[in-house]
């Protein structure tokens, strides 16, 4: 097999997205693995001292070639999902993970990075490789290899069910939302709903040979009916079942998730523990910015106390509002959602669809590159390459000098067989390789509207501001990747960048979608090509901040009840806290603002930290907030179009890639610790 029968084993320029098929894959695989493995024994084997030659450089080859191909077809997986495909990337899954958890437990190999790290050459090194190389070091330990055998058998075991019992809380969240139905005979009884949902509704029942109206708590459904439905009663209804899923209070005992949260918390106790550490707060900490528990407890404590009083003027002016002008003088939780609608409707009266027809995208793209071009000094332009779809582009960057930097994929569309959501993705990672540099190359995937129509005839796609947002969020962690200067790919790019410290440059971007000077050269209205008139950009800042009090303090209370329960809740014990929600209680005693029901069973469908990625890491949300927010603030300072504000972010936060500490390279670029300042005042709660 060689890249010519085989295009996934090309490695010698882009992949070749017009001659990859689903036959492919697994002979691909197959030999990148085996050709991995090979890599692994006679590094592991060598007699000779290790040497980052000898060591990490043949590793790095094997592995890059693994990621792109495999890179490559992941890619395809998500975004030209075919049944051939599907089954060719879940066939080949479990061979890929194999070979990593082999690797992440191979005691040959930490014993070699082990004695580089030692070696008197390792001084000579330069930042990047050693840190490259502490990272290794840490994941070993971190990953339970060091540990003796009879505790790593427990390790795994702990992992594997683990790994069991948080996927069977997911399946307990999704089998109660969707058990729930609830059918409305006619339509009077949903007067305020929107049409489109109302429809939705008469279909779904319909299709069960049903008269009348299916309700149902899936987002879609249940999201409209609280936020516009007149019908408190339904509300009502709907609210309840809503907070009461899988748990005890729920409609099926099998589907009460507080077992499954104490047996999850149990087992992260005993895991920290074996690695020998208190908590398994700390545990998660040891790869982030943030260094401990009780630094992120104080720097959400510090947020919440200046955002409470901003969330009570928010809570009693919206009460108000409900009891006045929507006669509710007894307002409840079930109605929180509608009055908010029916407030900001009141407040700020003008419609996504009319904005919308500022942001044809020809004219967000070029907005878009016009920021960056102007504030990191490089050029943008479109070029040609081998695509998986006929609407996607290609683009590449280059210097002032004309020297290329990277190169991107834009596919921006929705589309059948497209994951939904936005993202970015590595395809190649800059590092240094025997012929010189191999340039960094990003896939950004978007849902946007397609223009309607093709050729000359074709209505331009325009885009909502939020999906503007979105674009420049995801062209945020694309430059991350791009503009690297880093030559060791596992920290270059996005790579080995703490997971808190990494929506860093992809919020930062998001603040240019608010500035006048940015919007009035990037908004042509699709038919009169007028810019985007003054008033109604107002209008869109002054709803911007529109009960952000509230919306920080139900942030902050998820990030206090993750970060107490994962470093000071004790689930043997039950202590200091009776349980879980016994500490929800006692956080939301001391932040939040609006009012719970008793029968409220939230934590028993939060996912996110019971499972998800976030458990001991909800914080993150709002730390990325800060730090993105006190990093734009340097371009508030020195002008928002800054070229040398530019080069500073792009030197000492976006060049850097993972090659240093977040915190370094964010007090590099600002010259001081971050700050809560910007976020505040970016949030209007700052009183002047
Ligand atoms: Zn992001």
């Amino acid at each position: 097999m060689t890249p010519e029968t085989n295009p996934l084993l090309d490695f010698s320029g882009l992949p070749r997205f017009d001659a990859v098929r689903p036959i492919h894959v697994t002979p691909a695989v197959d030999a990148l693995l085996a050709d991995a493995r090979a890599t692994i024994e006679t590094v592991a084997t060598n007699a000779s001292a290790a040497t980052w030659t000898t060591l990490v450089e043949p590793l790095a080859d094997a592995l890059d070639r693994l990621e792109r191909a495999w890179g490559v077809v992941g890619h395809l997986n998500a975004v030209v999902n075919t049944p051939e495909l599907r089954d060719a990337y879940h066939d080949n899954l479990p061979k890929v993970t194999a070979l990593h958890t082999e690797l992440a437990q191979d005691l040959r190999l930490y014993a070699k990075y082990r004695e580089l790290a030692d070696a008197p050459a390792f001084a000579f090194l330069d930042a990047p490789q050693k840190k490259s190389i502490e990272n290794e070091l840490r994941d070993f330990k971190l990953g339970g290899a060091l540990l003796p055998d009879a505790k790593k058998t427990r390790f795994k075991a702990i992992q594997e069910e683990l790994a069991q019992v948080c996927a069977e809380f997911d399946d307990h969240v999704l089998d109660a939302t969707n058990a729930w139905t609830h059918y409305v005979p006619n339509a009077d009884l949903l007067a305020g709903v929107p049409a489109d949902v109302i429809g939705e509704a008469r279909a779904a029942a319909a299709a069960e040979g049903r008269d009348g109206y299916k309700l149902t708590l899936r987002m879609p459904c249940y999201l409209p009916v609280l936020q516009y439905a007149e019908n408190r009663e339904l509300r009502r209804t709907m609210h309840y079942a809503n907070s009461t899923r899988a748990s005890e209070l729920g409609a099926n005992p099998e589907w009460d998730n507080g077992p499954l949260i104490d047996r999850i918390l149990a087992l992260r106790q005993e895991e920290a523990q074996l690695l020998g550490f208190a908590s398994f707060a700390e545990v998660s900490l040891v790869p982030r910015m943030a260094r401990t528990s009780a630094e992120v407890l104080a720097f959400l404590r510090d947020l919440g106390a200046r955002a409470k009083p901003h969330a009570e003027r928010d809570y009693a002016e919206l009460a108000a509002f409900a009891r006045d002008e929507l006669d509710l003088p007894d307002f409840a939780p079930w109605d929180f959602a509608f009055a908010t609608e029916k407030l900001k409707a009141k407040r700020f009266a003008f419609s996504e669809q009319e904005l919308r027809q500022y942001f044809p995208e020809d004219r967000v793209l070029a907005g878009l590159f016009r920021v960056v071009e102007t504030i990191y000094g490089v050029q943008i332009r479109e070029s040609s390459a081998a695509v998986w779809h006929p609407t996607v582009r290609f683009f590449e960057i280059t210097d002032r000098a004309g020297a290329l930097v990277g190169q991107f994929y834009f596919d921006l569309y929705a589309r059948e067989g497209k994951q939904g959501g936005a993202w970015m993705g590595d395809a190649i990672n800059r590092r240094r390789v025997s012929g010189g540099i191999q340039h960094p190359v990003a896939y950004m995937t978007c849902n946007l509207p397609a223009p309607l129509g093709e050729g000359a005839a074709a209505t331009p796609a325009c885009f909502t501001h939020e999906d503007v947002i979105t674009l420049f969020h995801e062209f945020g962690h694309g430059l991350h990747q791009l503009l690297t200067r880093v030559e060791v790919a596992s920290v270059s790019g996005i790579r080995g960048v703490e997971w808190d410290a990494v929506e860093l440059p992809s919020q930062f971007m998001e603040n240019f979608c608010w500035e006048w000077d940015v919007l009035k050269h990037m908004t042509a209205h699709v038919e009169s090509q007028a810019r985007l008139p003054r008033q109604l950009f107002d209008k869109m800042l002054a709803a911007k901040n529109f009960q952000v009090g509230l919306a920080t303090v139900r942030q902050l209370e998820f990030g206090l009840f993750d970060m107490l329960l994962h470093a000071q809740y004790d689930p043997a014990a039950h202590e200091p806290w009776d349980s879980p929600q016994a500490l929800l209680d006692a956080v939301r005693g001391e932040i939040a603002v609006l009012p719970k029901p008793d029968y409220d069973r939230f934590i028993h469908a939060f996912g996110h930290i019971f499972a998800g990625g976030y458990a001991a890491g909800y914080y993150s949300y709002k730390w990325a907030e800060v730090l993105s927010a006190d990093a734009y603030s340097l371009f508030e300072e020195e002008g928002v179009l800054s070229s040398a504000a530019g080069a500073r972010f792009r030197d000492e936060v976006l060049a850097r890639g993972g090659s240093r500490p977040a915190l370094e390279s964010f007090v590099a670029f600002r010259g001081r610790a971050p700050k809560l300042d910007a976020l505040l005042r970016h949030n209007g709660m700052v009183v002047s």
